[in-house]
């Protein structure tokens, strides 16, 4: 399933990352996802962040407006994890590393900045089948234990459920918006479903989970709807 991001790879781009001696990037397959937190704001971050004095660098950057910049690419080894271990995972410079504009203090992280976060981890956890125990803290992985606290203001229960739910289908709350049958398939779009209520009214809010081909799918399992008879409750 191709999941779609909305992604700026062009804006930013970090030139810290390793190199062959003749310039060209040492190529890896992204072995897991790695978060932080940037401890500064927009502004400072993404000019540090790709500055060749700082020798520090991440894959991904999303600001709290929910905006996802690229740094390096995801087969190149960007530098933000510093000595780590954990798991099984003894560099973990080899995991996408994904920084979010946050300082400690700050509370809790912006819905639109953590559903970017959902999405692309989502997508990234498709592309190269990202195992649950290889989605990490930077303080869980940094070494020795103690040396870094991020992602500040998301306790370590908080977040093992959200790594926990990124494996589960995603559903998206919608409202109907024009009166429309329920169907029980997309190949046969003229059986109406039989179980419970036949039609969505205008108003009825409904749980979705999978958005695909002109059709939403109910979560309750009942039954599909045409895409263009409801819209997303954001
Ligand atoms: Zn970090």
């Amino acid at each position: 399933v191709a999941i779609f991001v909305q992604i700026d790879s062009a804006s930013w781009r970090s030139p810290n990352y390793d190199r062959h001696n003749d310039g060209s990037p040492v190529l890896i397959t992204p072995a897991g996802l790695l978060l932080h937190s940037s401890e500064g704001t927009q502004a400072s971050d993404l000019p540090w962040l790709c500055s060749s004095r700082s020798l520090v660098s991440s894959t991904y950057y999303i600001n709290r407006a929910g905006a996802i910049y690229q740094l390096v690419a995801d087969n190149h080894r960007a530098w933000h994890a510093g000595v780590s271990s954990y798991d099984g995972l003894v560099d973990w410079n080899l995991a996408i590393g994904i920084e979010l504009e946050h300082r400690a203090g700050q509370g809790a992280y912006p819905p639109a900045q953590l559903a970017a976060l959902e999405q692309l981890c989502r997508a990234k956890i498709a592309q190269y089948g990202i195992l649950r125990e290889r989605i990490a803290a930077h303080r869980w992985v940094a070494q020795p234990p103690g040396r870094k606290l991020d992602p500040s203001d998301w306790s370590d229960a908080d977040l093992r459920r959200w790594i926990a739910r990124l494996f589960q289908p995603q559903i998206r709350r919608f409202v109907a918006t024009y009166t429309t049958p329920i169907y029980e398939s997309r190949e046969h779009p003229d059986t109406v479903a039989l179980n419970g209520r036949a039609v969505l009214l205008p108003g009825d809010v409904f749980e979705v989970d999978q958005d695909a081909g002109g059709w939403l799918h109910l979560a309750n399992g009942v039954g599909f709807i045409p895409a263009g008879a409801a819209k997303e409750q954001l």
